[in-house]
C-alpha cells in the first residue's frame, strides 16, 4: 500500500499509497455492499466516496479534516467493498491508514491520548496484562454482581457504551494461555505439526472455543504447539491506526512461529489470520521477505486448514441440528474463505446448513464500532438477526469472537433462542469423547 508517491495533505509517514486510490474507477459497484451507505445513503459514506475523500487529501485538494477522520472511524473496515470492486481497490486499508492519520492532524485529548497509548502500547503487547485486566470483569461475575445487577435491571440505567459491555460479556473463566499445555500430541496416526495462533480474546472470553481447536487438531493427527510468548496479532492496531505498535508486534509474532518449525499456522480467530496473512504487506519496507513470506505461507484459518488437509469424519458422531452460518467479514472479504466453513459444516454428519440471507454481511461489531456508534451497530445487526430468524435454523454458527460476542448479545436482547456456536465448537459436539 504505501508506494512512494505525492502524500498531498497526508503525513507522509503511513499515508495511503496514491496509486492504490488511483485505482477507484467511479463505477459503483460497491455500492450495494456496504453496510454503511445501505445505513445512511449518503455518497461521502460509501467506499466509492470514501476513496474519493482520500483522493482529494493525496491531491492537496483537501486538508485531513474532521469530516475525513469521521469517516475512515465509521467504516467498518469490513471490506466488503474490497470483494466486490472490479479495481480491486481496498477501501478498507485505505481508512485503516487514514485512521493513522487522524493521530497526527486530530490527536486525541491528554487522558483519552493517554489511555489509548496505554491499551495498545503497553496492555494488548503483553498477555499477562491482559490476563490481569480481566480480573475485575472475573470477579464482578463471581461475586454474582452481574446476576444482581442484570436482575434488578440496573444495567438499564447504565450509559450507552457500558451497558453495551456489560451485556455483551459473555461467562469468563480461566485464560486458555495459562492452561493449555505447550505440546498436545496428534492422536492416530500422526499427519503433521502445527502451530497454534492463539489470540488474545480466544484465550480471555472464549478459551472452551479455542480449548475445542486443539483438541480438533489433534484428533485429525496433529501435533499441537502453542507458544506461550504469543503476542497479539496486532489487529487491533490496525484497526485503531497505531501501525508502529502492529508492526513491532507481527516481528516478535514471526520470529516466535518460524522458530517452532512447525508445517502450518493455525488461528480459530478470522480477524487474527487476516492480520497474520497481511504481515507481508505491514512489513514490506523491511528486508527480510523470504523469512515473512515463509510465515505467510504456513498461515490457515482452522475451517481452510481442515478443508485443505481432509476432515477425518471416520469418528465423527452424528449432531441433530440444523444451522445457519454468518460470515465473519475478516474470514469471507479479509482471506476470501466462504467455501472451506461450509465444507466444515456440511462435513459433520446430521448437521442440516440452511443459508442465510446477506450471510457475508457484516453483524456490526467491527471492533470497538461497536461501542462508539451504538446506534449503527445495533441496526446493521438488527438486519442480521432478521436474516437469521428467517431460516428458522436451530442454532448460529459463526468464526470469530468479535462477530461471536455480538450475535450472541443480540440474540438476547431480541429473545431469539438459537445458541452462537463458534465452527470448532459444532465439530466438537460430533468428536468422540
Ligand atoms: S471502490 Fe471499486 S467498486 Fe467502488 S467505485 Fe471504486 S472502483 Fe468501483
Ligand atoms: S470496508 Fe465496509 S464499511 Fe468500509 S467502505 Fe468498504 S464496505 Fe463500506
Amino acid at each position: 500500500m504505501a508506494e512512494p508517491s505525492p502524500a498531498g495533505h497526508f503525513h507522509p509517514e503511513d499515508a495511503p499509497g496514491y496509486e492504490s486510490i488511483l485505482q477507484c474507477m467511479r463505477c459503483g459497484f460497491c455500492l450495494a455492499v456496504c453496510p454503511t451507505y445501505a445505513l445512511t445513503n449518503r455518497e461521502r459514506s460509501s467506499p466509492r466516496g470514501r476513496a474519493a475523500l482520500a483522493r482529494a487529501v493525496a491531491e492537496g485538494k483537501l486538508e485531513f479534516t474532521p469530516a475525513v477522520r469521521d469517516e475512515s472511524f465509521l467504516c467498518l473496515d469490513c471490506k466488503a467493498c474490497s470483494t466486490a470492486c472490479p479495481s480491486g481497490v481496498r477501501v478498507g486499508t485505505i481508512m485503516e491508514f487514514c485512521r493513522s492519520q487522524a493521530q497526527v492532524f486530530h490527536p486525541p485529548s491528554l487522558p483519552a491520548g493517554m489511555l489509548r497509548d496505554f491499551i495498545l502500547k503497553r496492555m494488548l503487547p503483553s498477555p499477562a496484562l491482559m490476563e490481569n485486566s480481566m480480573l475485575p470483569a472475573r470477579l464482578y461475575q463471581r461475586l454474582g454482581i452481574q446476576w444482581a445487577v442484570r436482575s434488578l435491571g440496573i444495567n438499564r440505567f447504565l450509559p450507552g457504551a457500558l451497558a453495551k459491555m456489560e451485556g455483551i460479556l459473555p461467562k469468563l473463566a480461566t485464560p486458555l494461555r495459562l492452561e493449555i499445555p505447550e505440546l498436545i500430541p496428534a492422536l492416530g496416526k500422526k499427519r503433521g505439526r502445527v502451530g497454534f495462533f492463539l489470540g488474545c480474546a480466544m484465550s480471555l472470553v472464549f478459551p472452551e472455543v479455542s480449548r475445542q481447536t486443539a483438541r480438533i487438531l489433534s484428533q485429525q493427527g496433529f501435533d499441537v504447539v502453542t507458544p506461550k510468548e504469543v503476542k497479539c496479532c496486532g489487529a487491533p492496531h490496525l484497526a485503531e491506526g497505531d501501525r508502529e505498535t502492529a508492526r513491532r508486534l507481527a516481528r516478535i509474532n514471526i520470529d516466535l512461529f518460524l522458530a517452532l518449525e512447525v508445517d502450518f499456522i493455525v488461528t480459530d480467530c478470522a480477524g487474527c489470520g487476516c492480520a497474520l496473512k497481511e504481515y507481508e504487506e505491514l512489513l514490506e519496507e523491511t528486508a527480510d521477505h523470504e523469512r515473512i513470506g515463509r510465515f505467510k505461507a504456513k498461515v490457515r484459518d482452522i475451517s481452510e486448514f481442515l478443508a485443505e488437509t481432509g476432515i477425518r469424519t471416520e469418528d465423527l458422531r452424528p449432531v441433530p441440528l440444523s444451522v445457519t452460518y454468518h460470515e465473519p467479514c475478516h474470514l469471507v472479504h479479509g482471506q476470501g474463505l466462504s467455501v472451506p466453513p461450509r465444507q466444515v459444516i456440511r462435513a459433520i454428519p446430521g448437521v442440516e446448513l440452511r443459508e442465510m440471507k446477506e450471510s457475508n454481511w457484516c453483524c456490526g461489531m467491527a471492533g470497538s464500532f461497536a461501542l462508539k456508534e451504538l446506534e449503527t451497530s445495533r441496526r446493521i445487526l438488527e438486519r442480521k438477526l432478521g436474516h437469521v430468524r428467517a431460516t428458522g435454523a436451530d442454532a448460529l454458527v459463526t468464526a470469530n469472537p468479535g462477530c461471536h460476542l455480538q450475535l450472541a448479545w443480540g440474540v438476547r436482547e431480541l429473545g431469539m433462542k438459537q445458541p452462537v456456536l463458534h465452527i470448532v465448537e459444532l465439530l466438537g459436539k460430533a468428536l468422540p469423547q
